[in-house]
């Protein structure tokens, strides 16, 4: 969006809540990401332009999350719209950002 930062490469695990997941960039995905809770490992279609790679590197996050919750089916719909708005407030909102990860 604002090209003001150097691009930040994609975090290559991802701790949530009791599990930390392999963050892996995949070719032939037949989506743009997939949460494998089975096998710890969150995979990314290599290749996307930078902010469709973050928002879907949240989304399978937010499938990761709803996982450590217990349930088993999503509804696509909110996970997408959780991750669009969770980058969109964090990053319109950069006070706020850093006052949620303060601390330890
Ligand atoms: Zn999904």
């Amino acid at each position: 969006m604002g090209g003001k930062q150097a691009r930040q490469i994609m975090p290559s695990r991802l701790k949530v809540g009791a599990m930390v997941y392999d963050v892996v960039a995949a070719n032939g995905l037949p989506d743009m990401g997939l949460c494998d809770e089975e096998n710890a490992t969150i995979a990314i279609r290599a290749g996307l332009p930078d902010d469709v790679e973050r928002i879907t590197v949240l989304h399978e996050a937010v499938h990761a999350m709803l996982y450590a919750l217990g349930y088993r089916k999503h509804n696509e719909r909110i996970v997408d719209g959780l991750a669009y708005q969770m980058v969109a407030v964090l990053r319109d909102n950069p006070d706020f950002a850093r006052y949620l990860v303060a601390g330890d």
